[in-house]
């Protein structure tokens, strides 16, 4: 089958198909869009997890994206989620046809457990990894550094930390640049950074986990202003999705609050949204639910495991 058929086919089986465009051109894949700790979550006993508990079709795993450069065979992750395993395999066939890499590197966002334990399939028990580029923050690379089982990879140099700055560019091709940005967020073991991917024809930014919009020293709004696709933090659809926690102590924009700070940018700037990160409680992974509808309706969108953006 053709390349460019076989990834639409792929991106229809896993959801909407968004521009994907020329498929020798560098993409933006979607790799996972729950939060941390998957969907179903573990011993989740209710209503949310009952769909993917028994269908498999509606398992998601977690938040992750994959750049990759069809004109020099690279890509590159961005964060190493506990799905790893299933979401290098997800992505090798969706790059079938073309000769293989082993990754080129991989983005690390920060130290929470959905976002970095995936680098223990590089280790000696499993892929052996043979000098893996990891781009960290400076904090991020002293925890992988002075904390096993991470500090394996680094001495037996399965990987190789490359501690990055705030708004410093890091040129991964000749058509691609990936820029880390500081975002509020618990940093309890790292620093927090979204990320900006930039390829030769459109630009994207991925803020998987922030605290509130209102935190932040920066305008979400001229980011979204400033890029094509800008897939955001949707953990949580609503206050009091989680009965008996102190939702205070886990903040994210609320899928309800950001619908509404972002209600009066023009059409086009919603349809650039793309949420993403969400918590088995939220609604809107159910499919044909309200909470779908109502982030439709106003004009944003889910991101979809499987979907492809041109760069
Ligand atoms: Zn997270
Ligand atoms: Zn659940
Ligand atoms: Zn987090």
């Amino acid at each position: 089958m053709h390349k460019t058929v076989l990834l639409f086919c792929l991106a229809f089986l896993f959801g909407q198909c968004a521009e994907p465009g020329d498929s020798e051109s560098p993409q933006l894949i979607v790799l996972g869009i729950a939060q941390d700790a998957g969907y179903p979550q573990a011993g989740c006993a209710k209503e949310c997890c009952v769909g993917p508990w028994t269908d498999h079709n509606q398992r998601r795993y977690v938040a992750a994206l994959a750049v990759t450069d069809p004109a020099s065979n690279q890509r590159w992750l961005l964060d190493a989620t506990p799905d790893i395993k299933d979401q290098i395999r997800l992505l090798d066939e969706m790059n079938a046809g073309h000769q293989l890499t082993p990754l080129d590197g991989i983005f690390l966002t920060h130290a929470h457990i959905g976002h970095y334990t995936g680098l223990m399939q590089l280790g000696r028990e499993v892929m052996g990894a043979k000098s893996i580029p990891v781009f960290a923050m400076p904090r991020m690379v002293s925890y992988l550094t002075n904390n096993g089982p991470w500090s394996q990879l680094v001495s037996l140099n399965n990987i190789v930390l490359q501690p990055l700055s705030d708004k410093k560019a890091v040129k991964c091709s000749k058509s691609i640049r990936i820029t880390p940005f500081l975002v509020p967020h618990r940093d309890e073991f790292s620093e927090t950074v979204g990320y900006h991917i930039e390829g030769p024809n459109r630009s994207a930014i991925y803020i998987p986990d922030i605290d509130k919009w209102e935190k932040w020293d920066e305008s979400i709004e001229e980011w979204i202003a400033k890029v094509e696709i800008a897939l955001l933090d949707g953990t949580f659809f609503a206050n009091g999705e989680i009965p008996g926690r102190d939702m205070a102590q886990i903040p994210h924009p609320f899928i309800e609050e950001s619908m509404q700070r972002f209600a009066t940018l023009p059409e086009r700037e919603r349809n650039k949204i793309y949420f993403i990160h969400l918590n088995h409680t939220n609604p809107a992974l159910a499919p044909d639910s309200d909470a779908q509808k109502q982030i439709k309706q106003a004009g944003f969108k889910l991101a979809e495991q499987g979907q492809i953006f041109g760069l």
